[in-house]
């Protein structure tokens, strides 16, 4: 269960609107303060709405992350976890994605990944942003590690070689997928830390895992 400081908040706030509701309705035949009393209730309500709005839409971006990682793997219990933005401000990491090995289940997402990945699920996936190709790969890299790739250079060229299928299961067509799938590796993968990219991620190479296909990725 994902309770996050939002979410106790959520409640808390519908908590209150709703018996400060209550309160205004009893108290209705007292004029003296019913204006007061509905203005209050009124402006809990707003707060609890916008709450419980932001809290949905957390659990949905995780949902559609966790979702898009079940194409790369068949474990059950794979599952994305995106970092709330109470988590965000204390994240020093220098990672967008992270897998612990003691909990291999769960790839770990910073905040604006998950943003970038549910906007690319909006999108009519013609025209990505660099920021969504990142993020869509991600996914498949992060998976790569649930499957239990450690090797980051062997990780990053599984996931480079695979990610297409997430952008398909998140919506795009089989040639809107390779088109991401071939800028990320033209565009961002050259942009890895030394120790992500290896000059066997090619065709024909010792990381190549579809060797027979024609064209790299
Ligand atoms: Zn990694």
């Amino acid at each position: 269960m994902d309770i996050g400081v939002l979410t106790v908040v959520s409640v808390v706030l519908a908590a209150v609107a709703v018996h400060a509701g209550w309160r205004a309705v009893q108290h209705w035949d007292d004029d003296g303060g019913r204006a007061l009393r509905m203005w209050w209730t009124g402006a809990l309500v707003v707060l609890a709405v916008v709450a419980v709005g932001f809290e949905v839409g957390h659990h949905q971006r995780q949902r559609l992350a966790t979702e898009a990682m079940t194409v790369l793997t068949d474990n059950p219990d794979a599952r994305a976890n995106c970092e709330r933005l109470t988590e965000s401000l204390f994240n020093l990491s220098q990672y967008d994605g992270y897998v612990y090995r003691d909990n291999p289940d769960v790839a770990l997402y910073r905040r604006h990944v998950c943003r970038n990945l549910a906007s690319y699920a909006a999108s009519n996936k013609r025209d990505p942003s660099l920021e969504q190709v990142a993020a869509v790969h991600l996914i498949a890299h992060e998976t790569m590690h649930v499957e239990g790739v450690w090797v980051e250079a062997e990780a990053e060229c599984r996931a480079v070689q695979l990610s297409h299928l997430v952008a398909e299961q998140l919506g795009a067509t089989p040639a809107q997928a390779r088109e991401l799938q071939a800028t990320y590796f033209a565009e961002l993968y050259p942009l890895n830390r030394s120790d992500y990219i290896s000059g066997e991620c090619r065709a024909g190479g010792a990381l190549d895992i579809f060797p027979d296909r024609t064209e790299f990725p």
